[in-house]
């Protein structure tokens, strides 16, 4: 029987949770570290490989298998993972026991509040398939009371989840630092609110806070195919936004703002935007603008007025896209307006922009887990914050 093929580690889980910003590199990695890191190294293969022999972990991770056998060890005794039997080896050395995680027998409540005044609150196993969901109306909640809401819809799905729950995750719009303190949300009348701080203190629970486009993204690359070299996830939702990968870590930006891109001006005599300007990308691409464009449009018309929509945001795209060579962009989003003309033309944009190179062209595409990404970033956020992979 051949063995299955165990890719190799992917490059380390983006810091999610910790900022080294402004600490001095320590020179000394305790034991502890090295632990927890090995930990997370094994988990992270397991997640994305499934089930493996110990000495299969052992090669792909360059472990010891005295080391291999501890950390695994510890994970049964956690009730992490479980041993699934014997595989046959050949003819030569004897069969080897299997070992996977526990995926179903984990449950991690995730929140979308990417759609507000709608909110999206589920419970999803660790390989991201939703077990319950409901949604909540977050109409006129703004500021104490939301939070007040939010945390009792977590309180209700983490008392309701079949399973344990791991820890909770949460997609949001606005500025989030990377402790989970939401800096600024304007949808939601969060100003310097410790969101995970508070959250967890009021659960009991880890709970790990991301920019709803960050969610995105991670969701692209933990549950999706999304490539760890360089990808940026485009979010058309209420507004429009932007999460970025690179080198398999998170672009946050000096401000914590990187992939804000919505309220850049693509047309300075346009309609006029929600911020007070005119003409930002959210006017031309974001579902609510774009829908009043298209009203009453013949086909034809509706065609073309999609193509130039999708011209102006591959006019946005393309700098990004060469600044940082990226290999892929990702649109999430209303698939009757994105998925088409749209796509299509912003894409040739791109591609008529940029200098041509010797390697393959970058990618746009829609994005793979489509309108549940945001809700599937919020758990592999806690997948990353709880057990250090993604
Ligand atoms: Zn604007």
């Amino acid at each position: 029987m051949s063995r299955p093929t165990v890719p190799a580690p992917r490059p380390h889980p983006t810091p999610w949770r910790t900022s080294t910003r402004g600490r001095r590199p320590s020179a000394k990695v305790l034991p502890s570290q090295a632990r927890a890191h090995n930990r997370a190294v094994v988990l992270g293969l397991l997640f994305h490989s499934g089930p493996v022999s110990r000495a299969d972990l052992a090669r792909a991770t360059g472990l010891t298998r005295v080391t291999v056998s501890e950390i695994v060890g510890d994970l049964l005794a956690d009730g992490l993972v479980a041993e699934l039997g014997l595989r046959p080896e050949g003819r030569v050395g004897k069969p080897a026991m299997m070992v996977g995680l526990r995926s179903a027998e984990h449950h991690i409540v995730a929140v979308d509040l990417q759609r507000l005044p709608v909110g999206r609150i589920a419970v999803l196993d660790l390989a991201g398939t939703v077990v319950s969901e409901r949604t909540a109306d977050f109409s006129g909640l703004r500021g104490e009371e939301a939070f007040g809401a939010l945390a009792e819809l977590c309180r209700q799905a983490v008392e309701s989840a079949p399973q344990r729950v791991v820890g909770v995750g949460i997609g949001t719009p606005g500025i989030v630092d990377a402790g989970g303190g939401v800096v600024e949300s304007a949808r939601l009348g969060w100003k310097d609110l410790p969101l995970a701080e508070r959250l967890s203190a009021a659960l009991g629970l880890g709970v790990h806070v991301a920019n709803d486009a960050d969610a995105a993204a991670l969701a692209e690359f933990t549950y999706g195919e999304a490539s760890a070299s360089g990808f940026m996830a485009v979010v058309v939702g209420q507004g429009v936004g932007a999460g970025l990968v690179l080198d398999g870590h998170l672009v946050r930006g000096h401000r914590l703002a990187a992939g804000e891109i919505g309220h850049l001006t693509v047309d300075p005599r346009g309609a006029e935007c929600e911020c007070g300007r005119r003409g930002c990308l959210e006017t031309i691409v974001a579902p609510t603008y774009l829908a009043r464009t298209l009203e009453g449009r013949t086909p034809a018309r509706r065609r073309t007025a999609l193509r130039d929509a999708g011209r102006r945001l591959g006019a946005v795209l393309a700098p990004v896209v060469a600044a940082l060579d990226l290999e892929e962009v990702l649109l999430t989003g209303p698939l009757d307006l994105l998925d088409g003309p749209l796509l299509q033309a912003a894409a040739e944009t791109v591609d008529g922009t940029l200098l041509p190179t010797s390697g393959p062209p970058v990618r746009l595409r829609m994005a793979a887990l489509g309108e549940n990404g945001v809700l599937q970033g919020a758990a592999a956020l806690v997948l990353a914050g709880e057990f250090g992979f993604s």
